[in-house]
């Protein structure tokens, strides 16, 4: 049923993880009038890892009018420039590199001559074409200073968050419950649904049966709403993507809090590092196929020199792939129930937040029918796909050959027509940034990060160079360029100064 602005008058969520708060949040602020109510059991819990967002994360708490000083001391939250990945590539000097999130500076300034230098670095010139050089927010990252600049600084800065996923679904509960969302504890037991294919309630272990007019499944891996009940396909990304594993342990914290996170690649797969106020977050994301848990568990240790130590492990394994549909019949599925990509972009939360905000708009025009669902199917699949993407180019471009796992990523051919052709103006365009723009290939990332990754892993074709040309000029550019990011930086705090504000 609707109410009279074509709104559901009830919806149920079940599932009390960080995607059904999310929604629970997202709609009791938006959709003023609908009674919303949120199952979830404590026997099964949530999954307790996600500890590092993109600047959708900001966008969510913009939106349900929260400050930052208003959660991030109670989710022990820092904040995050961006991504160093170190030790992806093997090419000389291109080791490490910086995944930096947008700066209007960036745009304005930089960005066009890192684009005309990685041109000239692809035509064979001894330029500098390492992004490192080019971001200030990677100059931010290296300088330990936070990204809030002060205000006389008048460009845009985005970030995004490292937090303790526990304390952050705590915070999201608590706030909902103020918005009027209803908070029930018991396990969904039987799914009920209607003669039309829709659901209209669940039964709890208890006996008891939880009516709605429309329901959001945020049951994790489990998709008992979206998959096992209303039996939507499943697509998985394990022919792209092979990690399925992950074994994750704490440890100390430094007393210079770090504003990024580090994906450090290793044998089989890579390792965060989440700087958080009390604890580094650390995870080792694997594919099982090549190494198994014991192994990956000693590995991490090792890297992170806890050999000895009885700190405890976690072992969870990752289901990487989307639903075909992420809205049908009267359901939604939000969080690791519609799908999963991997975690080394960090952009579950941003894929949640869009779910539910791109829902709200679609069901809106619709009227409160089904008229857009396919049309909203497409735009989710399609930022799935993107994500994806993005994140097998990291694979496909690795440079490492110490073992038959990387070996196996960078000859893997299962990619995407999208990711080939971008591989393949990369190769060959000599407008790199203009041609994606031109043949709308950038998906859920803009021309600057994926020249970020291709450049960052030295993914240039190998030419003579002419040791006769006089490059003072380029010098002259690059220590400009550095001067002027200084300078912009002058206008931020260091990042631990800025969490005791
Ligand atoms: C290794 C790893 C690393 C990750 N890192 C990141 C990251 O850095 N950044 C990021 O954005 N995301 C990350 N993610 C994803 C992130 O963890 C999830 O997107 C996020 O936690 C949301 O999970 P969820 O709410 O969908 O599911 P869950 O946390 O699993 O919650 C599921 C909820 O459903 C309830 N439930 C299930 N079945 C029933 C039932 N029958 N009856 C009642 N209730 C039920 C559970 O009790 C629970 O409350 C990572 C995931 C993994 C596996």
């Amino acid at each position: 049923m609707l109410d009279n602005e074509c709104k559901p008058k009830k919806i149920l969520i079940v599932g009390g993880g960080t995607a059904g708060w999310m929604a629970a949040n997202l709609l009791a602020t938006k959709w003023k009038g609908t009674e919303i109510c949120l199952v979830e059991s404590k026997e099964i819990g949530i999954i307790g890892v996600g500890e590092g967002s993109t600047p959708h994360l900001k966008f969510f708490f913009d939106a349900i009018g929260v400050a930052d000083p208003q959660w991030m001391p109670r989710c022990n939250a820092t904040y995050k420039n961006g991504i160093t990945f170190d030790k992806w590539s093997t090419h000389q000097g291109f080791e490490s590199y910086f995944h930096p999130f947008e700066a209007q500076t960036d745009d304005l300034f930089t960005t066009p001559h890192f684009f005309k230098n990685i041109q000239a670095r692809k035509q064979g010139y001894n330029v500098d074409a390492h992004p490192d050089k080019y971001f200030l927010e990677t100059y931010l990252s290296r300088n330990n200073l936070g990204p809030l600049p002060e205000e006389t600084f008048p460009f845009g800065v985005a970030y995004g968050y490292h937090f303790d996923s526990a304390l952050l679904g705590q915070f999201l509960a608590e706030n909902a419950e103020s918005l009027g969302v209803t908070r029930t504890y018991g396990n969904v037991q039987d799914v009920i649904v209607n003669n039309q294919g829709n659901l209209s309630s669940v039964k709890l272990g208890d006996g008891t049966t939880l009516e709605a007019d429309f329901f959001i499944d945020c049951t994790g891996f489990s998709s008992l709403l979206m998959q096992q009940t209303l039996k939507v396909n499943y697509k998985s990304f394990k022919d792209n993507l092979f990690n399925d594993s992950a074994v994750v342990m704490p440890s100390e914290i430094t007393q210079a809090l770090p504003v990024e996170t580090k994906s450090t690649a290793l044998t089989n797969g890579w390792a965060w590092k989440i700087p958080l106020r009390n604890r580094f977050g650390n995870g080792y994301v694997y594919s099982s196929d090549y190494i198994d848990g014991d192994q990956a568990e000693t590995e991490l240790r090792q890297h992170l020199g806890l050999l000895e130590s009885d700190v405890q492990a976690r072992h969870l394994k990752m289901k990487v792939g989307r639903v075909e549909k992420h809205w049908h019949k009267n359901c939604l599925a939000v969080g690791l129930s519609q799908g999963f990509i991997e975690p080394l972009e960090a952009t579950a939360i941003a894929l949640s937040f869009n779910t539910v905000t791109q829902f709200m708009q679609y069901f809106g025009e619709g009227k409160g029918t089904n008229k857009f669902e396919e049309a909203f199917n497409k735009d989710i699949n399609s930022r799935f796909d993107g994500i994806r993407d993005y994140v097998v180019c990291h694979y496909k471009a690795n440079q490492r050959t110490d073992s038959q796992y990387w070996l196996d990523n960078a000859a893997n051919n299962n990619i995407s027509d999208t990711l080939n052709r971008i591989l393949s103006l990369w190769k060959n365009s000599n407008d790199f940034a203009a041609d994606m723009y031109k043949y709308k290939l950038m998906g859920s990332y803009q021309p600057k990060s994926w020249a970020c990754l291709l450049a960052g892993y030295g993914v240039f074709p190998q030419k003579n160079i002419d040791p006769s040309i006089d490059y003072s000029a380029h010098q002259q550019e690059i220590d400009d360029l550095s001067n002027f990011i200084r300078r912009c930086a002058l206008n931020f705090k260091n990042h631990n100064d800025l969490l005791t504000l």
